[in-house]
């Protein structure tokens, strides 16, 4: 079975491209579009990566990673923030809260894919992680 993704992310447009993306490539997908339902649904299905988005209503992004890695089932779960933040100190704040990662909107849709596969185990990939 594929990776599921988990993308908490206020933006519907946003939702719709990463969403149409990973499933056109394969993975499983769940939306979340605030900070406690996205911490609920990554318990509840406990996913491959978290897809974060950082500027979010109510509890921002650097809470939920916070969170997320205050919890045994998350703990290890590899978390991308995503965020249109250019401003200096952002990578940081997002690695001090335990993001694994960072990716830059607007997205590139022909290396976002890379980018999120660098951090997803390879058996899990799409393609069995053939080598
Ligand atoms: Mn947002």
């Amino acid at each position: 079975m594929n990776a599921n993704i988990l993308y908490i992310e206020d933006n519907e447009q946003n939702l719709y491209l990463v969403t149409f993306i990973l499933k056109a490539r394969g993975y499983g997908v769940l939306q979340a579009r605030e900070g406690h339902d996205g911490i609920e649904m990554a318990l509840r299905h406990k996913p491959d990566l978290i897809l974060l988005d950082i500027q979010l209503p109510g509890m921002d992004g650097y809470a939920v990673a916070r969170n997320l890695r205050s919890h045994p089932e998350t703990t290890q779960t590899p978390i991308l923030a995503l965020t249109s933040y250019a401003m200096a100190g952002d990578r940081e704040k997002a690695f001090e809260a335990g993001c694994t990662g960072y990716i830059v909107k607007p997205i590139n849709p022909d290396t976002f894919l890379e980018e999120v596969e660098q951090h997803i185990s390879k058996r899990r990939l799409p393609d069995g992680g053939a080598t």
